[in-house]
């Protein structure tokens, strides 16, 4: 079996062809980064709008790239939850036209899934190692989630933890904005604190020793813009590598605890990063270290599938399909989070 995958939900719209192996056979994307930097963050008519415009075109390109064409096609794997809704509907409307017109299945998949199945996606540069499989503990940090899973086979994941207030990416990106470095800012942060003393400024590390595998990203995003409007735009200039070393070592600390907690309680022995912080060069190599002294696998995929894509999408979708299951044409999108276990 073989999918056709459309991911519209946040800003970036991606189409993949992937198969039952996890191969994937091309995947696109069309970023609407510099359309939202203007904005200083995600304008959801503007994203909806975008998606229309580049849909179709990725598509044909997602055909082009893999050599093939909708005879080659079983099924459309299709976003429709969670996200903004507008930018769902754009997906969602377009895989139905094309469920009926090309008269094959479509199935609704839920974004989280998308991001807990990424680490089994292969191509020519990319496969999990050899003794990846389930069970396995799952870390999801995002712009809109920050969530500990623990998944036991496809459709079983069960939510351990998740943050109560912000997303590890969120903060990530208003310390960012907020520090003049535009949006989304996470990954200015990661490069200027490659130079910075992480010990320089102190940030909160909230919940990192409580009992529960909670967290807690708003007393820091607070701290973060307390500690930039005292020192004011000249210093904050001169000491940026201190302060998004500092900045981001006091996210990377409470994850790790977390992920390390998970880990003990559930006697995991493979562990996943998954979700667009984790394309974090800090988190990867401190998870790294961690992992080897623990004797854990850790799975980190590359980047390309860490961030919102769709060839995640498209794996989740041709596994569910080749169960059986398929969606109706009433199908509707959902904008809701998913902090409660999900099958
Ligand atoms: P979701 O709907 O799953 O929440 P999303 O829209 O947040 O998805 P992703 O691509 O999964 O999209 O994640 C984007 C986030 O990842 C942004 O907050 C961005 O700043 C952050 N990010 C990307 N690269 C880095 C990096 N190197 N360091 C820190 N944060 C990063
Ligand atoms: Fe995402």
């Amino acid at each position: 079996e073989r999918v056709l995958a459309i991911e519209t939900s946040c800003d970036d719209t991606s189409v993949a062809i992937v198969d039952r192996s996890g191969w994937v056979h091309s995947v696109v994307a069309a970023s609407q980064d510099l359309e939202h930097e203007l904005y200083g963050g995600i304008v959801p008519e503007i994203a909806a709008r975008n998606h229309s415009i580049a849909l179709i075109p990725l598509i044909e390109e997602a055909f082009k790239k893999a050599g093939m064409s909708w005879s080659d096609i079983h099924g459309i794997a299709v976003t429709n939850r969670p996200g903004l809704i507008g930018a769902l509907i754009v997906g969602l409307v377009t895989a139905k036209s094309l469920s009926q017109a090309k008269k094959i299945p479509f199935l609704g998949v839920n974004h989280l899934e998308g991001h807990l199945l990424a680490p089994f996606l292969k191509d020519s540069q990319y496969s999990p190692p050899e003794d990846f499989g389930y069970p396995y503990v799952g870390l999801a940090i995002s712009g809109g989630h920050t969530s500990l899973y623990q998944i036991k086979g496809l459709g079983d994941y069960k939510v351990l933890g998740a943050t109560r207030d912000d997303a590890a990416g969120e903060c990530f990106d208003k310390f960012a904005k907020m520090a003049g470095l535009g949006f989304p800012g996470g990954v200015r942060v990661d490069q200027l604190a490659k130079t910075g003393n992480p010990e320089a400024f102190e940030f909160p590390r909230s919940m990192i020793h409580d009992d529960t595998f909670d967290m807690s990203f708003s007393g820091l995003k607070a701290s973060g813009q307390r500690m930039l409007e005292q020192l004011g735009p000249e210093l904050v200039q001169e000491q940026l590598p201190d302060l998004c070393a500092s900045f981001q070592e006091a996210i990377v600390d409470v994850l790790i605890a977390k992920l390390d907690r998970a880990a003990k309680v559930y006697r995991a022995k493979r562990v996943i990063l998954t979700g667009g912080v984790s394309a974090n060069s800090r988190l990867r190599a401190r998870a790294e270290k961690w992992a080897a002294e623990k004797g854990l696998t850790l799975v980190v995929p590359p980047i390309r599938y860490c961030t919102d894509n769709a060839a995640m999408i498209g794996y989740a979708g041709v596994l569910r399909m080749a169960q059986g299951e398929t969606s109706a044409m009433d199908l509707g999108p959902s904008p809701q989070a998913l902090t409660t276990d999900f099958k």
